[in-house]
């Protein structure tokens, strides 16, 4: 019994292909050059309720990250948390680095990456614009030609969850 499980375990190890990297849900949903910013809408990796509203500002850099609910990201001091540089990698691969970088006015020296480049101090930057503007490309997105009113919300509960 023990053998024949070996011997299977053995084929099975020589036999296995490396599986296709699993499709990852939108870590960054939402990304735009708009309003003098790199912004966007950054998934939390902890918490599917919760969503990040980060951005960049353009000439000064400065670095801006806060929950839908406007509550400060703890992860960002001095320097960019995670979101930011899940935005700036999102706007790279959508934008391109020229475009990019041309916007936020920032020299990328060749074969460095855009956040390398980005020095800025951190300032909040409110956001509730940008989360609103969100839900509408969501919207416009999801449900182009109905005439019902838009739920848009409900991806995002207003009660937070009780623990
Ligand atoms: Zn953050």
């Amino acid at each position: 019994m023990d053998a024949d499980r070996a011997a299977w375990e053995q084929r099975s190890v020589v036999r296995v292909v490396p599986p296709v990297e699993p499709r990852k849900l939108a870590k960054v949903p939402f990304v735009e050059l708009a309003d003098g910013r790199l912004q966007g809408v950054v998934s939390s990796g902890s918490d599917i309720e919760r969503v990040y509203v980060s951005s960049i500002t353009a000439g000064t850099h400065a670095l801006s990250c806060s929950t839908n609910n406007n509550r400060p990201c703890g992860a960002l001091h001095g320097y960019a948390c995670k979101h930011i540089h899940q935005l700036a990698d999102e706007a790279v691969l959508q934008y391109g680095l020229d475009r990019v970088s041309r916007y936020l006015g920032v020299e990328v020296p060749e074969g460095q990456s855009l956040m390398s480049a980005i020095k800025g101090p951190v300032e909040r930057t409110p956001a509730a614009v940008v989360f609103s503007r969100f839900l509408r490309h969501l919207a416009y997105l999801e449900v182009p030609d109905s005439t019902e009113p838009l739920a848009e919300l409900h991806w995002f509960p207003a009660t937070r969850a009780v623990r």
